[in-house]
């Protein structure tokens, strides 16, 4: 008899899920009816890709890592290998940073914190003589005693001291989540540096020992993949590949998830949704399985009646928002050689602008010639108030701002702003503690699975292991 799994949320979590579970049906012996449930009138959740004119805009993620293989292979499987696309020489592979109000080009071998070449750092103007001696002195820094969980901020200040930390770190590790350092957890977010801390004694010898390995494997292995991949036509085109494997019946849009409840005479799961606008609550749907990939703050809600120590954990995991401004300017406008990827903003400077990407000089066919699209991040848990005004008013600090830092005579020739409210989940110190005690408390329903970017990693490709691992959890369990 065939069972049915419902998968809450058309993100990139809840797709990769859906996905799973329709190769898995194909492939075993389990047969399987897959309904994946969207509040919204399209699947994607922040992947969204727009084309204006000749310019085809990003206004989420841009690209996705390889080191971690999920969206890779993901990709090969949907035939999409052809389409990806490594960011171009053009760039040089070089990323700028703002110090003292003008961009300088990071460090060659910064190692999201650590330093590997003691030559480019010397040269660099963007730490004083004392922050590089203090650097320097990293692997003398005695390991830290006990092995509890700490914050970025108290990692880089201890080992690398403070200019590292407002220089590098807090816009480089801090921006990917639009965090605050003082708060964002090392073990969650960034595992391998204290375990280099504990294992080689030093963060800068452990990363230089960590890059000859991968040197020397890329060399063995002639890796095919740059570490960041983008797809020709944009980041959408994974969305829409996955929505074809799917078929006919199995994406509900407009379709918002109210309560789950657990029904145990009937053994299968009673889902209360709302179409369209209407009160989720006003229709139900029966399943055998859930896979649940909500952010944790509405899976919260999903959940409080079912588990209310499990919905108190949910809502404890906080959350940011965001906002990116697209601006597309005549390349003749702007006096910047535009030589790298982008820039990210140390937030000691007091800008606006958290970070922007050289979309069209990234990534190839994303403009004409002669026109140059730049895509920049606002907000986050540092500067939330930055949110609080209309579109018009943040385009024009994006503007004032990119003026200054790229020497841009012209106006935009357009803008196009996208809000992510509540949309970056916070690992703050006691993240994985948290979700330990969700897992836990998650035994008590075996046909119940939460997946998503609020448990263990933001990036698209940690989301595509979770909805997958989600997916061969709940076959594994009927099974
Ligand atoms: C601006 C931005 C840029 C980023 N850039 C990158 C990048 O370049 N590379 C990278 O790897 N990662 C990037 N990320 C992170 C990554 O894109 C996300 O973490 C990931 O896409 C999240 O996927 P998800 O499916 O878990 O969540 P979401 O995309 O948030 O999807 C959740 C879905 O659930 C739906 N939903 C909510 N409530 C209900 C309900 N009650 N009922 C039914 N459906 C509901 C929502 O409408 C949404 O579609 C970026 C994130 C942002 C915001």
């Amino acid at each position: 008899m065939s069972k049915h799994v419902i998968v809450i949320g058309g993100g990139i979590s809840g797709l990769a899920a859906a996905h799973r579970l329709t190769e898995l049906s194909r492939t075993g012996s389990l047969e399987l009816r897959v309904t994946l449930l969207e509040a919204s009138d399209r699947l994607g959740g922040v992947i969204a890709t727009e084309r204006t004119d000749d310019l085809l805009l990003e206004l989420g993620p841009d690209s996705y890592i390889t080191d971690k293989p999920a969206a890779l292979r993901l990709c090969e499987r949907l035939g999409l290998t052809d389409r990806l696309i490594a960011p171009q020489h053009a760039t040089g592979l070089k990323l700028y940073t703002v110090h003292r109000g003008r961009l300088e080009p990071l460090p060659e071998g910064f190692l999201l914190m650590a330093p590997t070449r003691v030559g480019s750092v010397l040269r660099s103007p963007l730490f004083s003589w004392a922050g590089k001696l203090r650097m320097g002195l990293e692997p003398l820094i005695p390991r830290r005693s006990g092995d509890g969980d700490e914050s970025l901020a108290s990692f880089v200040r201890r080992r690398l001291g403070r200019e590292v930390l407002e220089r590098v770190a807090q816009p480089l590790i801090g921006g990917i989540y639009a965090s605050d350092p003082e708060h964002l957890s090392l073990a969650a977010t960034m595992p391998r540096f204290p375990e280099m801390e504990r294992n080689q004694g030093s963060v800068i010898l452990g990363s230089r020992q960590a890059q000859k390995r991968r040197a020397q494997s890329t060399s063995e292995t002639g890796a095919r993949w740059s570490l960041f991949v983008s797809i020709d036509g944009g980041m959408e085109v994974l969305v829409q590949s996955i929505e074809e494997t799917l078929g006919p019946g199995v994406v509900r849009l407009g379709e918002a998830v109210g309560e789950l409840s657990w029904d145990a005479d009937a053994d299968r799961w009673r889902v209360a949704t709302g179409r369209n606008g209407s009160d989720p609550g006003s229709d139900e749907l029966e399943a055998d399985a859930v896979i649940c990939t909500l952010p944790a703050s509405a899976a919260a809600n999903a959940l409080k009646t079912l588990d209310s120590e499990l919905a108190n954990e949910l809502k404890a995991i906080p959350f940011s928002s965001t906002a990116t401004v697209n601006l597309a300017y005549r390349r003749s406008d702007i006096a910047h050689p535009l030589d790298g990827y982008g820039f990210v903003v140390p937030h000691v400077e007091g800008r606006k602008i958290m970070a922007c990407t050289f979309s069209s000089v990234k990534y190839p066919d994303r403009a004409p010639e002669d026109i140059t699209l730049l895509r920049c991040f606002v907000g986050g848990t540092l500067q939330p108030h930055l949110l609080d005004q209309p579109d018009e008013s943040m385009e024009a600090q994006v503007h004032d701002d990119l003026t200054a830092l790229l020497g841009i005579s012209g106006e935009p020739i357009l803008r196009r702003t996208t809000r992510y409210p509540d949309c970056m989940p916070q690992y703050n110190v006691g993240h994985l503690a948290r979700v330990e005690r969700i897992d836990s408390e998650l035994k008590h329903f075996p046909t119940l699975v939460l997946a998503g970017k609020s448990y263990r990693g933001v990036g698209i490709a940690d989301c595509i292991t979770s909805g997958e691992t989600a997916a061969e959890t709940i076959v594994e369990n009927f099974c």
